[in-house]
């Protein structure tokens, strides 16, 4: 029986084969969903799915595409939304 604090159904059971031909049971944290876009809620590329100590790790450049709006909306609401601010 595993200890108290891994009888949770927010890690996940990860099997590791060690030397000596044995498999270790080892619990992880399951993944964060996806980045999704503000407006039409699609998922967004170039940014990782990964826990927030994970992203504090990364370099900024790695966390979102490098322009307006990136990590907040996808590529086609952002040219969208542009295209909108200069209208008014
Ligand atoms: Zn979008």
């Amino acid at each position: 029986m595993p200890a108290p604090r891994l009888r949770s159904r927010s890690l996940r059971k990860v099997f590791r084969k060690v030397p000596g031909n044995r498999v270790s049971l080892q619990y992880k944290r399951r993944k964060h969903k996806a980045a999704r876009c503000g407006s039409c809620g699609n998922v967004l590329h170039g940014a990782p799915r990964a826990l927030p100590f994970q992203m504090k790790s990364l370099p900024k450049t790695k966390r979102r595409p490098e322009r307006p709006y990136g990590g907040v909306l996808c590529s086609r609401c952002m040219r969208q939304e542009i295209v909108n601010k200069i209208r008014q």
